[in-house]
């Protein structure tokens, strides 16, 4: 490397290579496939070069660069290079249609969007329409004209652009399962502090190999995994995407997995897992709730109690079981160093007492700084005290253990009761034949909302509709009783695992209808 190392003045870089003087020559990131190796130094390297060609094409402090494509090193490199050019990165899933494409140029109008030369044909006209200054293509093997135009123009990289703690770095859009996706804008204070206290907590060295199969676009795949192994010195066992029979190959030369709860469920499935997890030393999951019964078989086959912790978009990671302690299952742990948690009742705006469910609010350097040009929204989610509401309902045991009851939006209120889904759906996953659950609330003339049950059951499962409710009255009280099941073949999920309840509301909305 021709310059000094350290990237000094860009906060975030700073934090995130500091590994690049002591271990240069380390592996970063490896395939499984045929043991490609990507050292740390190779990595950086890359990235100076993406950062050297956007600071030549003009790139200004704050300027955004759009990126929608497949995981790949590369799209690890245009992250780290953004930042270093002093840019905020906005990573775009690449199943994102164009039309939803349109929405997040117009919406985040940055001066370089790069996407898949397979894409190229419609997203260029799109790009041309909303005046974006620089459109490029990635193909593979290095073909398209994002490398056509670094490799001709050969900038040299000399500095990292300066950034501080308070600079934005990513603006990641939500889930958006209410209105439109809002663009999270993401501090370089908030991505430094989570990498280091999670290494720290979780206890990462550059003696793990971590299996990366999430998406680098959310982030879990994109900050908690990348962040946690560049700071800790990790390799990263990249793969493309989650597979079950890649997984178990990979656990005997790795130490780590961080997934969705999904992951776990499938690969529960999997006649070698018990085998193939016996060297691992730490299973980690987030992003949707694990179920208790998943935990428990888990531990049975392979002997580790997975660690689950909760996060969001907005708050990074936020709360985490402990790495050494009980894990509990079901819980989202306690908050992580510097973060505070507070769980409010509604009507009072006042800490709940233990057990009882309250709005979870939370507050440290792992904040968002708001919703990227929508101050009304950012003001109407923080309190005057700085605390953020995140929009989840939970409740805290006796050890302060905390567990995730539901979204606040998906609260059903039904004859004026306060009904937690999450309740009902523990009670029925119970079932034997029941694989898994979601209900929802369904607009209902007399009830205001009435409480719907969508489960799959096994296929070969005797389960009728009258029999769950039977042994839904022995279990709830009359108004937390489903009055309507419905079976499904499978629940809609997300690309994070979520269940999509929206989805569901809308396909049940007229179910009480009276025609
Ligand atoms: P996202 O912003 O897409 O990462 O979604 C964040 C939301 O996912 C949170 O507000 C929670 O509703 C949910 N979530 C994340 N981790 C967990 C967890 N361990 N248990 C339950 N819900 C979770």
């Amino acid at each position: 490397m021709s310059v000094s190392p350290f990237y000094s003045s860009n906060s975030l870089v700073k934090t995130l290579a500091s590994r690049l003087n002591d271990s240069p020559n380390n592996t970063f990131i490896r395939y499984l496939e045929d043991d490609t190796r990507i050292t740390i130094k190779s990595f950086f390297s890359t990235c100076e070069l993406y950062c050297a060609f956007f600071i030549a094409v003009g790139i200004k402090a704050g300027d955004r660069i759009v990126v929608q494509s497949p995981k790949t090193t590369d799209s690890l490199c245009l992250y780290i290079a953004t930042i270093m050019a002093g840019g905020i990165y906005i990573p775009l899933n690449p199943d994102f249609t164009d039309t939803e494409v349109s929405y997040y140029l117009s919406d985040s109008q940055p001066t370089i969007f790069i996407c898949m030369t397979e894409r190229a044909q419609s997203l260029t006209k799109i790009a041309d329409k909303l005046e974006v200054p620089f459109f490029y293509t990635l193909g593979l093997e290095k073909t398209g004209t994002f490398y056509e135009e670094v490799y001709s123009r050969d900038a040299k990289f000399i500095d990292v652009v300066s950034r501080k703690e308070e600079d934005i770095a990513a603006i990641l859009y939500t889930s958006g399962t209410t209105g439109k996706p809002k663009g999270a804008m993401i501090p370089h204070r908030a991505l430094s502090s989570n990498a280091l206290i999670l290494c720290k907590e979780w206890k990462f060295t550059d003696q793990d190999v971590l299996i990366h199969a999430l998406p680098v676009f959310h982030t879990h795949g994109l900050f908690v995994a990348t962040n946690v192994a560049l700071v800790s010195g990790a390799e990263l066992l990249f793969m493309e995407k989650f597979d079950a029979d890649n997984i178990i190959k990979a656990m005997p030369s790795a130490t780590s997995l961080m997934g969705v709860p999904t992951f776990y469920t499938r690969l529960l499935q999997h006649p070698e897992l018990s085998s193939s997890a016996k060297n691992m030393r730490l299973f980690i999951s987030g992003s949707a709730p694990l179920l208790a019964q998943t935990h428990k078989e888990w531990s049975n086959q392979t002997g580790h109690a997975i660690l689950e912790r909760y996060g969001m978009t907005e708050a990074n990671m936020v709360t985490s079981n402990p790495y050494e302690g009980i894990r509990k299952a079901g819980t989202i742990g306690i908050p992580l160093e510097d973060i505070k948690v507070r769980i409010v009742s509604e009507e009072m705006n006042e800490e709940v007492v233990e057990g009882q469910v309250g709005s979870l609010e939370i507050k440290g350097p792992n904040l968002f700084t708001g919703y990227w040009q929508n101050p009304e929204k950012t003001a109407a989610d923080f309190r005057e005290d700085g605390y953020f509401i995140s929009g989840d309902l939970a409740s805290r045991d006796s050890d302060g253990y905390i567990s995730i009851v539901g979204r606040e939006k998906d609260l059903i209120i039904s004859g004026g009761f306060n009904i937690y889904p999450k309740e009902i759906e523990l009670v029925l996953d119970e079932l034997s034949d029941v694989i898994e659950s979601a209900v929802i609330g369904v607009n209902h003339e007399d009830f205001g909302e009435a409480v719907v049950a969508v489960i799959v059951k096994k296929e070969e499962a005797s389960l009728t509709k009258e029999g769950i409710q039977d042994y839904v009255s022995g279990h709830l009280v009359y108004y937390k009783r489903p009055k309507h099941i419905e079976f499904a073949s499978s629940l809609p999920r997300n690309s994070m695992g979520k269940v999509q309840k929206n989805m569901l509301r809308e396909q049940f909305k007229k179910l009480f209808e009276i025609s």
